[in-house]
């Protein structure tokens, strides 16, 4: 099978030729890759600033959000059946398992020896063919097979929202979202489904054509920070803009951070603990996250939902892991 991956020897990344994944038994399913979506992660382990390839291996196939079609499952898989498609979850628990593993929430290990498909210690899904055990694979209905590819990012979304929901002690009315990205974007839709009055700051200037996929939904825009939220869910990937809206946080305001780089700047420690703030750090997803994920998939307006996909070859993989960003919020490339 063609797969791409790291080279952590050479820090190239390359096309390899890998066996096709060892035959499924019991619980195991092996399915057909059909699409993969790249994220921020995948430009940062394709310049070699996260991952690790698995244990004595120097090559990490990259890929973890995928979107397949079982080709057949083991004599004691319940849930799935030759056709049906599925989702991939990316993190598997850690051995011997973590409290936090052992009670299927791996999204909290605490032992930190985690792996991730795609990501950390374990081979990814831009490749052709791909086992998983049952209980990692996510079934997606088939009217939301176009968008199926989505359900992993928003996985990371609903987890940090639930967060944030969980640690608001007062009645959130308004929300905050930083970033114009796949994840700012999937978080806007789904705090605006919640009934949130939802904006969007990002430092894109307002007729970008991500902001105009924002209009299609009335969710505003605003490429300058006046005032911030009862939640803000952090999306943008900088120190400054965080600190910004942090710094204009209103009473009992909660900030999930999910992307903000290491950085320097003033955080508001006193202003913090006068009006009781907080903030939150949010990674990967846990099993509820991924079923709000396929809920809320349903009820998002498909033309935004089309509007956030721009499809592409395989073979072009390389072009949109190190090329310049795309204007596209996300590239799902299609084996
Ligand atoms: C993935 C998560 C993963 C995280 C950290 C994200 O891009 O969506 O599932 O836990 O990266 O590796």
């Amino acid at each position: 099978m063609k797969a791409l991956a790291l080279n952590f020897d050479t820090r190239a990344i390359e096309w390899i030729e890998q066996e096709p994944p060892e035959f499924y038994a019991n619980r195991d399913v092996l399915y057909e890759v059909h699409e993969v979506g790249v994220c921020g992660t995948d430009r940062a382990l394709a310049s070699f600033r996260l991952g690790a390839p698995p244990p004595g291996e120097t090559k990490l196939v990259l890929g973890h959000e995928a979107l397949g079609q079982v080709i057949e499952a083991g004599g004691g898989v319940k849930s799935l059946n030759r056709g049906d498609w599925v989702v991939p979850t990316v993190r598997r628990a850690c051995k011997p398992a973590c409290s936090s593993c052992a009670q299927g929430r791996r999204d909290l290990c605490v032992s930190g020896k985690y792996t991730e498909r795609g990501i950390l210690r374990l081979h990814g899904y831009f490749t052709e063919r791909a086992v998983d055990h049952e209980e990692d694979l996510v079934r997606v209905p088939l009217k939301l097979v176009d968008f199926g590819v989505l359900i992993e990012p928003l996985s990371v979304v609903e987890k940090a929202i639930a967060r944030a929901l969980a640690v608001h002690e007062g009645e959130p009315r308004t929300a905050l979202v930083l970033g114009l990205g796949p994840i700012g974007m999937l978080a806007a839709m789904a705090l605006k489904a919640r009934g949130y009055a939802v904006r969007v700051h990002s430092l894109e200037p307002a007729d970008h054509p991500r902001a105009a996929i924002l209009r299609l939904q009335d969710i505003p825009y605003e490429p300058d920070l006046a005032e911030s939220a009862d939640i803000v869910i952090e999306a943008a990937g900088s120190t400054e803009i965080a600190l910004a809206a942090l710094q204009r946080m209103p009473p009992l305001g909660v900030m999930v951070v999910l992307g903000a780089a290491d950085g320097a700047g003033l955080v508001p420690f006193l202003r913090m603990i006068i009006n009781n703030q907080t903030i939150v750090g949010c990674v990967n997803a846990d099993p509820e996250a991924f079923r709000a994920a396929v809920e809320d998939l349903a009820r998002f307006d498909r033309r935004a939902l089309a509007a956030l996909i721009t499809r592409a070859r395989f073979s072009d993989l390389e072009k949109s892991l190190t090329g310049p960003p795309m204007v596209a919020p996300k590239i799902v490339h299609v084996l």
